[in-house]
């Protein structure tokens, strides 16, 4: 995903793009979340005045895991994408808050695969549920109750404390 700054003309340059999973290196694998499919990118790059302007959509299916019964859930993510670059850190832009990313790029080239990496490692759900009915695990027996009904009386209870309770200190 590296960009020559001189293919960027006035009319600004679209870029449709797929990559798979493995693209995202896994180096920060998540216990929680992962991405299960191909990652699309819809990038527009607008030249203004010295900067570039990165805006855009990533579009993936994460798989992750239900915080209550612990089974794998897809969600659909979208990730708008924002992006200001200068060509030189002293250019820099500092302005809290808003929706804008700023980054710096030197050359003639641009390299939007850590950004874009980042992005989608950033969306990655970190807490689903597969369904707002879903009745999670007993803390008796560790059963998925949406699946089997059990003969234990925890089911009313926060499995947390239904753990702490069987700790003998
Ligand atoms: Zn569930
Ligand atoms: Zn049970």
């Amino acid at each position: 995903m590296i960009v020559n700054v001189s293919e960027i003309k006035d009319g600004g340059l679209s870029l449709d793009l797929t990559r798979g999973p493995g693209w995202l290196g896994g180096s920060e694998k998540s216990e929680v979340a992962s991405v299960d499919s191909d990652i699309g990118f819809h990038i527009d790059l607008l030249r203004t005045s010295g900067e570039i302007s990165v805006r855009g959509e990533i579009g993936f299916m994460a798989v992750a895991r239900c915080s209550r019964c612990l089974s794998d859930v897809s969600v659909d993510t979208t990730v708008e994408v924002n992006l200001i670059l200068s060509p030189s850190e002293a250019e820099r832009k500092e302005e809290a808050g808003g929706e804008i990313d700023y980054e710096t790029y030197r050359g003639r080239s641009i390299d939007l695969n850590d950004y874009m990496r980042e992005q989608v490692n950033l969306s990655l759900p970190y807490k689903v549920v597969c369904s707002e009915g879903c009745r999670g695990l007993c803390g008796g027996c560790g059963r998925n109750l949406n699946e089997q009904q059990c003969g234990c009386e925890t089911h009313e209870e926060d499995s947390r404390f239904s753990v702490l309770k069987d700790i003998k200190i």
